[in-house]
């Protein structure tokens, strides 16, 4: 007998099905909503000037490919340092971060994963509910039992923060407590500053591991104020990680770019989880990848390219938010009576609609609108082209 012979067939991505039923769709005007990308009015997914530039520059001096350090180039890592906690952070004077590259955002969660399961390994982690999918997915794979915190209240669109309190405060001491630093996928609903710093006061009285998850950092407002919850972690002085993508801002998807840092209390401290965490990196993929990592480190570096680089990435994160409130004003419109709000509310690429799962059928059905079954749809890939029909799609489904 095969030695294959009774594998069974894992479970489809659900967002995969949907996105090859959108294909066969033979409809003109259908649209796809599932997405999780940014695309641009266009409904192409940008190459930015800036790394275009950097690019072309690199390609005009190429380097030989040796291999890099475990934890990826001092210039890159010192970077990603910067954009988290602000170039001049007492932490990284005192050399209390540790940094390193990471297999996009999906990669720099699993080496942490890897490396809590190692110092934690009988903790529960806690995602909210809901969260983005693979979360409990990448923390169940590393071993670890994975419970929800209450987080997505449907009543007003936001968060239930008295839930999610509740929840935190009588998880056990050592449970890690995944969080979405900004651009909450898949609700859109984030945390005032205020909640954030009761959410400190918490992980600190109960002895919680805050894992942050920062995925989208300038998508919500700018690249120091999506850093809000990292910095008051940080003067708090409690200790914590933080996974970064740059597959949204700096759209390089398919590079895999990302990073985990991790905030100890001491630079002895750092050294010896440096050391561990290049155990995992070591014994998993052994030395992260050129090119997304050096084009990314590029632009940072430069001054020129780094404003250009802020300057593209206000224009996605403004026409995010121009379709938030298109969509908004055409909802309110043509279904009088009924609070949208939450549309402008909701922050970064995604907005829980409330559709239930009947509605999004619907869509689907009648109009070519393709949106995830529990109602999120990916704002970013709305455009001046399609938003009025998909408006109005959505507007019929709820009459
Ligand atoms: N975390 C969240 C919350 C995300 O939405 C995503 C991307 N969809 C990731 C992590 C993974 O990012 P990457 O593609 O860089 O692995």
């Amino acid at each position: 007998m095969s030695l294959f012979a009774n594998v069974p067939l894992a479970p489809r991505d659900p967002i995969l099905g949907l996105n090859e039923a959108y294909a066969a769709d033979p409809r003109s005007n259908k649209v796809n909503l599932g997405v999780g990308v940014y695309y641009d009015d266009n409904g192409k997914i940008p190459l930015l000037a800036c790394v275009r530039e950097a690019e072309t520059a690199m390609a005009a001096n190429p380097k030989p490919r040796g291999y890099q350090p475990i934890e990826g180039p001092a210039h890159y890592t010192t970077a990603v340092q910067h954009l988290l906690f602000g170039p001049q952070s007492p932490l990284l004077a005192e050399k209390r971060v540790v940094t390193a590259q990471g297999l996009g955002g999906t990669g720099a969660l699993r080496i942490g994963a890897d490396l809590l399961k190692r110092i934690v390994p009988d903790a529960s982690v806690y995602i909210s509910a809901p969260s983005w999918e693979n979360h409990r997915g990448i923390f169940e794979a590393a071993g670890f039992s994975v419970r929800e915190y209450r987080y997505f209240d449907a009543q007003t669109g936001g968060v239930d923060f008295a839930g999610m309190i509740a929840d935190l405060e009588a998880a056990p001491a050592h449970s890690i407590i995944v969080l979405h630093a900004c651009c909450h996928n898949p609700t859109g609903a984030d945390l005032t500053e205020a909640q954030w710093q009761t959410v400190v006061e918490v992980c600190r009285a109960k002895a919680l591991v805050p894992f942050l998850d920062m995925a989208y950092q300038g998508f919500a407002e700018g690249i120091d104020a999506d850093a809000v919850a990292v910095r008051r972690f940080c003067d708090a002085g409690i200790p914590v990680l933080i996974s970064s993508s740059f597959s949204k801002n700096f759209s390089l998807y398919g590079e895999r770019v990302g990073a985990l840092s991790i905030v100890t209390t001491t630079a002895d401290e750092a050294a010896r989880v440096l050391s561990q965490l290049k155990r995992v990196i070591r014994t998993n993929y052994s030395n992260p990848p050129t090119h997304g990592a050096a084009l990314v480190a590029t632009v940072l570096a430069d001054s020129a390219l780094r404003q250009q680089w802020e300057t593209e990435l206000a224009g996605m994160r403004d026409r995010i938010r121009a379709m938030r409130q298109g969509l908004r004003a055409r909802l309110e419109a043509a279904v009088p009576g009924r609070d949208f709000t939450f549309v402008t509310a909701q922050r970064g690429m995604f907005s829980y609609t409330g559709l239930t799962p009947e509605q999004v059928e619907r869509l689907q059905r009648d109009f070519g609108i393709y949106a995830v079954r529990s109602g999120r749809i990916c704002v970013a890939a709305l455009n001046s082209h399609n938003l009025d029909t998909v408006a109005d799609a959505i507007a019929a489904v709820l009459r």
